[in-house]
């Protein structure tokens, strides 16, 4: 039998299937039916982590072309009526914005072709969380991830050169207290800054009947210090975790970034997303749209498509929709981290949205 390629995920045989239809599901010429849009309300946050913003120096993408709610409400819903069924909101800080219950509200409201209403989801690092999250459950939101990398106050203060784990703890005790599930709590596992705590980041989840994702470092900080020798690997992640639990890989996956193991056989579960030694994008099914109005068909791309200033000029539902299915058409079948070729996206994860 003669061995396939197999190109970043995809198989190389399977490529190209189908064209993006000119109306109806938004599936790219590899087959993968798009489903998810992530919004970015901000490129701004309350943190500074290094492995995503430096502490000096960012260069916040101009007041003039973040995307109003209204802006942001029409591409959802060209989104929707395209086959979009969940979105999720993240940043920068997505509760930095003022305006961010009525953004729930707004999205919350779209539906879908077949009349069911979408699916919304936030990000967040969980400052602010506890105050306004009675106020977004109440406006719509129905799932939360928080981000927290330690337990610790004085490595939490050097890793997002801010002193505020309490507010991130209380945030996270809100979540586990209002009831939204599942509550999924992520973590970037790094060498000799976190890979100490792993277990303890597992038992505070569980604690929490939260699930721990650990997410591998990705060449996606503003400051452009990602080293592959400092990453924590999934491998690496999956032995640590074994010394304290039976792990047992959940069957399933589907298009989520996260591989899943049942801890001691259950119920609770651990996640990776090994977006660099293990990607996952002959599954991908997520589009992203950045606080200025920039469509994007993966977190690497290096190209965008820019929708402001058709936002901002007299136009037709289908000028959105049209640039929606270039967007998806213009998909590549992977990232290209681990290719002796690969350039950085010039914007950091802060002004993509992760
Ligand atoms: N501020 C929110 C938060 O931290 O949850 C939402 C935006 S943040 C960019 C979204 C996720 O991206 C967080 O879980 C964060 O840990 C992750 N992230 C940021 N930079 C990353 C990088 N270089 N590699 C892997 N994950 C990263
Ligand atoms: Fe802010 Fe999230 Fe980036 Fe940390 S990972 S700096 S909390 S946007």
């Amino acid at each position: 039998m003669t061995a396939v390629p197999v190109v970043i995920g995809v198989r190389a045989d399977a490529a190209p299937r189908r064209q993006g239809d000119a109306s109806g599901a938004l599936v790219d010429t590899f087959g993968r039916v798009h489903r998810d849009l992530r919004i970015s309300l901000t490129d701004r946050c309350s943190l500074r982590c290094t492995y995503c913003m430096p502490e000096q120096g960012n260069e916040w993408l101009a007041r003039s072309s973040i995307l109003t709610v209204d802006e942001i409400v029409e591409v959802a819903r060209v989104a929707a009526a395209a086959g979009i069924t969940t979105f999720r909101l993240t940043g920068g800080e997505p509760l930095l914005r003022t305006d961010i219950v009525d953004v729930v509200r707004r999205l919350a409201s779209l539906a879908g072709p077949d009349g069911r209403p979408v699916e919304l989801a936030m990000t967040t690092n969980g400052i602010r969380l506890g105050d306004v999250l009675p106020d977004l459950m109440a406006a719509g939101l129905r799932r939360v991830n928080i981000s927290i990398d330690t337990l610790r106050r004085d490595r939490f203060h050097e890793l997002t050169r801010r002193d505020r784990l309490p507010e991130v703890l209380q945030g996270i005790a809100a979540a586990a207290a209002s009831g939204l599930s599942p509550l999924k709590l992520n973590a970037v596992a790094m060498r000799d800054v976190n890979d100490d705590e792993l277990v303890d980041l597992v038992a505070f989840a569980i604690a929490h009947d939260a699930q721990l994702r650990f997410i591998e470092q990705m060449p996606l900080d503003a400051g452009h210090t990602w080293d592959r020798a400092r990453m924590v690997t999934r491998d690496e992640i999956l032995a640590t975790l074994s010394t304290r639990w039976d792990l047992t890989a959940v069957p399933g996956r589907g298009g989520a970034p996260a591989e899943r193991w049942t801890l001691d056989g259950g119920p609770h579960t651990v996640g990776i997303i090994a977006s660099v030694t293990a990607p996952f994008c002959g599954d991908c099914d997520r589009l992203r749209l950045t606080a200025d109005g920039q469509l994007r068909n993966c977190l690497f791309s290096t190209t965008e498509y820019d929708l402001l200033p058709t936002l901002r000029a007299p136009h037709a539902d289908g000028d959105i929709d049209r640039m929606l299915r270039a967007c998806v058409r213009g998909k590549l079948p992977g990232h290209a981290i681990n290719d002796p070729s690969f350039l950085q996206p010039a914007r950091g994860m802060n002004a993509i949205g992760g």
